[in-house]
């Protein structure tokens, strides 16, 4: 097999042609239900529809509910879904089996994971708590840390990028970090700066929400003490699916989450009174779990685990980076031009799976005015000054090609020599962009 490292970046469509039909991945792309006239650069906002996952709901409807209706919370495995999918994940993110649940959402197991963090830390120190954060994080994570602070007491302290090494230090007890940037792509070294965390006497909570699926990540080998993650993206779960919950053992049994519901009590049908936590990952569960959303999470989470005989996150991540490679090297022909800037680190070991555009001015009708052609993107706003709107593509490589690549950079440059993006048509703006 030749190695996806050492080709050169595709200079004609002939040579995408051709890089595609030699894709040891390529034929993952089967997995999924995807419209034939979309190039879907989205999947790390919400992920395709596996061509199983109908089928599989439809059996959880239909048999498992219709037919057995109470007796499939054991029968089916209902009860221990959240367990099942949790091992499945853990495999692509360096976790091992029983450490980590599919449970709540992402922002719920920050809240949990953030408070069992302070809890522990508080137990150590008399003075007020402090976490510390990015400002350019993603900002549900910096909303449920403020109400997390506000209710124990704690400060939240949150730096630019720049300043994060230097605010490591002694004065900090828990840091909160996403480990690839939504807006920008930028990629953190986890095992460095976790590292840097622990030297200073700070635990360290690490989302992997645009990791998951996306990049290698070993949370043992980097020593982590929390994650927690998304179903919907990378991991291809369906709008709305559960997200996932990591604590290091060393911790899984003394820290203790806040949300102390019964599915999180160590003998749930016991009915007794009073709380006492179930061992390990368990405690981190706390009421009944959406099991259909369940159910389409494992098919979701299939798609990826069935790129393990293929080379598995290494060969995945090899494709993207030369799908994002491609990517920069096309727009890079025509971006100095048309005022567009990539912002996105162009160090393989700086970069996630995404490629970010800036534009002073029309960023979101262009991505209008892309959608209309079939390439799939989205807009985020910037915030005035510090941060300028972004036109955002995330690359799949389970199903993106890199002829598909080789178009969307060249929609782009038509839609912006031919300031189709100036269109009124283009220019409302949507409830979610
Ligand atoms: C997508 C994303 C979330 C989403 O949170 P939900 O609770 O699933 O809505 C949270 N944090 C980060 C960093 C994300 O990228």
């Amino acid at each position: 097999m030749k190695s996806m490292h050492s080709d050169p970046i595709p200079q004609t469509y002939e040579a995408c042609l051709d890089r595609d039909r030699v894709d040891p991945l390529g034929g993952l792309r089967a997995q999924f239900a995807l419209p034939s006239d979309l190039i879907y650069l989205d999947g790390n906002s919400l992920g395709v529809l596996p061509k199983q996952t109908a089928g599989r709901l439809s059996d959880a409807i239909t048999r498992q509910w219709g037919q057995g209706l109470i007796r499939s919370w054991n029968d089916a495995g209902w009860f221990d879904l959240p367990r099942r999918v949790g091992d499945r994940i853990a495999r692509l993110i360096g976790a091992r089996e029983g450490e980590v649940l599919a449970v709540d959402g992402t922002s719920i197991n920050l809240y949990k994971v953030l408070c069992a963090a302070l809890g522990l830390s508080g137990s150590r120190r008399q003075r007020p708590l402090t976490v510390l954060s990015e400002g350019a994080n993603f900002p549900t994570d910096l909303y449920i840390a403020e109400g997390a602070c506000r209710e124990r007491g704690a400060r939240l302290l949150a730096v630019d990028n720049e300043a994060l090494g230097d605010a490591i230090d002694a004065g900090v007890d828990v840091l909160m970090l996403t480990h690839v940037n939504y807006r920008t792509g930028a990629m953190h070294d986890m095992a460095a700066i976790t590292k840097r965390a622990h030297a200073a006497g700070a635990l360290i909570i690490w989302d992997l929400a645009h990791s998951a699926g996306a990049v290698p990540v070993d949370l043992h080998a980097a020593d982590a003490d929390f994650a927690i993650g998304c179903g919907y993206k990378y991991l291809n779960g369906g709008p709305g699916a559960p997200g996932f919950v990591w604590v290091h053992p060393r911790h899984a049994n003394r820290a203790l989450q806040p949300l102390s519901g019964w599915w999180g009590h160590a003998a749930p049908f016991a009915f007794t009174s009073g709380y006492e936590p179930a061992p390990g990952i368990l405690r981190y569960q706390c009421g009944s779990q959406p099991i259909l959303s369940l159910v389409a999470l494992d098919e979701g989470v299939s798609t990826v685990l069935a790129a393990e005989g293929l080379g598995g996150m290494a060969a995945l991540r090899a494709k993207s980076l030369a799908l994002t490679d491609l990517f920069i090297n096309r727009i890079d022909r025509f971006a100095g031009n048309h005022g567009l800037d990539i912002v996105t680190p162009r160090a393989h070991s700086a970069r996630g799976s995404q490629v970010s555009l800036t534009r002073r001015e029309g960023a979101y009708p262009m991505v209008q005015a892309l959608i209309a052609r079939g390439v799939i993107g989205d807009f985020r706003a910037g915030n005035g000054s510090t941060a300028p709107d972004i036109l955002r593509f995330g690359f799949t490589p389970l199903y993106l090609g890199f002829a598909e690549v080789w178009r969307a950079a060249e929609h782009l440059q038509q839609v912006i020599e031919r300031a189709e993006w100036r269109e009124p048509r283009f220019q409302a703006r949507h409830a979610v962009t």
